[in-house]
């Protein structure tokens, strides 16, 4: 805050003072942005490591800020989150990628699209609903959506957070934990969830040629997961020898620039032809 009071002594903070009006701007162009159709999706592709096949997209938000360019979530998301901001944001998310799905089906191409959560949408009551809702306005099945959520989102209020992903689940959507390995992780509260999907952090792929302990660590939660039913995705795939590691290792699923970097739908739909089925 601006003004801290020390015994009836107002400090004026200039830093945190122009720290603040800066957010605050940024909020309300974001507000303005996204009602003006400023939010766009990336989506970067899941690839089989076994057969190198595409099982999905994953859609990534982007901002069309009027004078500062394309900007990248980690530019706003974190303001954005600590707002009653982040829940229109799913929606608006949701349905862009849903739309997106609609159009490519139509163009024959069925692939599954994942969005990701904040950990705020994950508690949020009337999520199952909002995202049957916009599987239904756009006729998709549940079947092709995927949601990622981390962890640490369900640390805060876990019997809300289980009930409202038990709903999802029996919907129909799958449900995948992202950035597994960081934080919160353990494969003990990953086992209760109704999650088909860990995605394992890239920071743990980056590393696993030359550390031990990370190629250790993948190694485990490719097991592990199997054993659980599992579909293991690495993320942050940037070369091909990771790329044979992780295959050796039996990981399922491999994502990064190795296959290809984010994307517009437009250059997505190109990149797709002639490899899906
Ligand atoms: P994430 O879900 O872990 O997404 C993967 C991030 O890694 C993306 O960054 C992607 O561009 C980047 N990436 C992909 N392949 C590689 C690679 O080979 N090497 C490296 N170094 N990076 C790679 P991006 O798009 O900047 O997104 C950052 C984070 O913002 C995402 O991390 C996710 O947590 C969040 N995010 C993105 N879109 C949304 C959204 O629609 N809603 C919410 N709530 N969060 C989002
Ligand atoms: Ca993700
Ligand atoms: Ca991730
Ligand atoms: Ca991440």
């Amino acid at each position: 805050t601006a003004k801290e009071r020390q015994s009836g002594v107002e400090v004026y903070d200039a830093a945190a003072d122009g720290h603040d009006r800066g957010r605050l701007v940024l909020l309300s162009e974001f507000r303005r942005g996204m009602a003006e159709g400023h939010l766009v999706l990336h989506y970067q592709p899941k690839v089989s490591l076994r057969t190198g096949a595409v099982v999905g997209l994953e859609a990534l938000v982007r901002w069309e800020h009027p004078t500062r360019g394309l900007l990248l979530p980690g530019d706003f998301l974190p303001a954005v989150e600590q707002t009653g901001l982040i829940e229109p944001l799913t929606d608006c998310v949701l349905d862009l990628a849903l739309a997106q799905v609609r159009a490519w089906t139509e163009q024959g191409v069925a692939v599954p699209v994942a969005v990701n959560l904040s950990a705020r949408s994950v508690h949020r009551p009337d999520l199952p609903a909002r995202v049957l809702s916009a599987l239904a306005s756009h006729g998709i099945p549940a079947g092709m959506l995927r949601l990622e959520l981390t962890e640490s989102a369900l640390v805060a209020e876990p019997a809300r957070a289980r009930d409202v992903l038990g709903r999802l689940h029996s919907a129909g959507v799958s449900l995948s934990i992202d950035d597994f390995g960081t934080g919160y992780s353990s494969m003990g509260r990953v086992k209760n969830l109704p999650v088909s999907e860990v995605k394992i952090d890239r920071s743990f792929i980056a590393e696993m040629a030359t550390t031990t302990e990370d190629a250790a660590l993948v190694r485990s939660v490719v097991d592990l997961g199997h054993e659980l039913g599992l579909t293991v995705v690495a993320e942050g795939v940037e070369d091909p020898a990771t790329a044979a590691a992780l295959a050796e290792l039996g990981c399922d699923v491999g994502q990064g620039y190795l296959y290809a970097a984010p994307m517009g739908a437009a250059e997505m739909t190109d990149w797709l032809a002639g490899r899906l089925p």
